[in-house]
């Protein structure tokens, strides 16, 4: 046994820190795991688990209406209330919450309650001054909403905020146009605000396929969700009647009842003492690892949003995994980061994987793109104009197909299966070989032309 206190130190008990700790005592190790917060993080207390739920929760909007044309009757003022629907979502968060906790505690990682700083290679000190020593550390301690600075920002609320508030805000202006942007204006928009969402560039989720982001824009507008591109936020004041107005460069100002910073999110490292220990950070302020999640320091590991690699909880949770499982379980891995999976929970959704158009052809030059643009059954009963889109990039060449790209309704869900076959680096034929399910969505993955 080491003169430490334990053999490894964790700081933060989010995905990556969750994983880590429990993999690592299973393993045999001392852990301790400190978090200023609440066991859980982003994803859990104030990310992907209650945005799901509100988007969940925000859809039955649509599904009511639609539900006359199938033969319900249904008032047509259907009654909501934010109080339940925010106060069921706080309670499943607190029952997670538990699970981890439990998951831990069962373990027999010790919880520390307190913020915890770096103070050398193998130390650190807890909020109440008291010291610790490990033989390992790892930082696992996420990232933050970035605001952007400007005249009134503190006026402004981030998503953190936006599981509490105390009413669905008449008029809200999301800032950003992102993942968190535009699945929150989906939410906003369908529980009756009306939504302007502002970005600074000219476009919604840079990154992701053109076509179907594109069509992610076509129905927002149609759904009544109003955009200002090229915009850059000046500044909120604070009006006599208490609505906010919020100036930007070419555009009007406008007024609403909360304005919502959705800009990016900003590593936790800042006053964590990591350069008492050597830790080198990046010009985004993220922590810098190599492939087995090793810092410049080398007793310090670090997990999660805050390397700023793919600020994805599934990635992170692998990322503790390969993390432990290497240093503690004497089995070397690492994780492989291509052909990752992403969603948008918009309304209706977007998913994809693998390379869009556009980073193919920069890639290879020449590909093949197969689409299918249709209207889903549900969506033509219910006389909704809506149309989802799927598309398909594959090699000109091999047929392999290296990106699927989708939009409408349960696009995660399908993609998540299809995900696999791309990944096993499956072709078009191969799709094409195997007999639609009908009547789905999802035939339209191996009948695409
Ligand atoms: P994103 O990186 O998705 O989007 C940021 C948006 O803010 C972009 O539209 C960007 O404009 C704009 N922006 C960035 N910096 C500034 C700035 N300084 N001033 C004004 N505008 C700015 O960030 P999000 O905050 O939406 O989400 C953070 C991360 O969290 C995501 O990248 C994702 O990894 C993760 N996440 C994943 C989810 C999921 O899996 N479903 C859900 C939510 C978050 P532009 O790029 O056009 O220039």
């Amino acid at each position: 046994m080491s003169d430490f206190d334990y053999d490894l130190f964790v700081i933060g008990a989010g995905s990556g820190g969750t994983r880590a700790s429990r993999v690592a005592a299973a393993h045999g190790a001392r852990v301790a795991v400190a978090e200023e917060y609440r066991v859980g993080g982003t994803c859990v207390i104030r990310g992907c688990v209650p945005k799901k739920l509100l988007a969940i929760g925000a859809h039955f909007a649509e599904d009511l209406s639609d539900a006359k044309r199938f033969g319900w009757q249904v008032p047509d003022q259907c009654e909501f209330s934010w109080p339940t629907l925010r106060d069921n979502v706080l309670a499943e968060v607190d029952r997670i919450n538990g699970a981890y906790t439990n998951t831990l505690e069962s373990h027999g990682v010790d919880i520390i309650n307190q913020r915890a700083v770096v103070t050398g290679p193998n130390s650190v000190r807890l909020a109440d001054g008291t010291e610790k020593t490990a033989g390992k550390i790892l930082i696992a301690v996420g990232a933050h909403p970035a605001v952007p600075e400007c005249e009134g920002h503190e006026l402004g609320i981030t998503s953190n905020e936006a599981f509490h508030l105390p009413a669905v805000p008449r008029r809200i202006l999301i800032a950003g146009a992102g993942y968190i942007a535009n699945e929150f204006a989906g939410i906003f928009h369908q529980l009756g605000a009306h939504v302007i969402l502002m970005n600074r560039s000219k476009e919604i989720l840079r990154g992701y396929e053109l076509a179907i982001r594109d069509r992610l824009l076509q129905i927002s507008m149609m759904k009544g969700i109003e955009f200002r591109f090229d915009a850059t936020f000046q500044g909120i004041e604070k009006l006599d009647d208490g609505c906010l107005q919020v100036s930007m460069a070419n555009h009007e100002p406008v007024v609403v009842d909360c304005v919502m910073f959705a800009t990016g999110r900003v590593p936790n490292t800042h006053g964590l003492g990591l350069e008492s220990a050597g830790v080198e950070l990046d010009d985004k302020g993220a922590i810098k690892v190599d492939e087995a999640n090793r810092s410049t320091c080398d007793s310090i590991y670090a997990v999660g949003d805050v390397t700023n690699r793919v600020q994805l909880t599934p990635v992170a949770i692998r990322e503790g995994q390969a993390f432990a499982d290497t240093v503690f379980g004497n089995k070397p891995s690492s994780v492989d980061y291509d052909c990752i999976p992403s969603a948008v929970f918009s309304h209706p959704p977007i998913a994809g994987v693998g390379m869009t158009e556009a980073e193919a052809k920069s890639k290879l030059g020449s590909v093949k793109v197969y689409s299918s643009d249709f209207r889903p059954m549900k969506n033509v009963l219910a006389g909704r104009d809506e149309r989802a889109l799927y598309k398909m990039v594959c090699d000109s060449e091999t047929d392999r197909i290296l990106g699927l790209h989708m939009i409408g309704p349960d696009a995660p869900e399908i993609l998540q299966a299809a995900a696999i076959a791309v990944k096993a680096g499956l072709t078009k034929a191969q799709f094409d070989a195997t007999v639609a399910l009908h009547p789905t969505m999802a035939e339209e993955l191996v009948l695409m032309r």
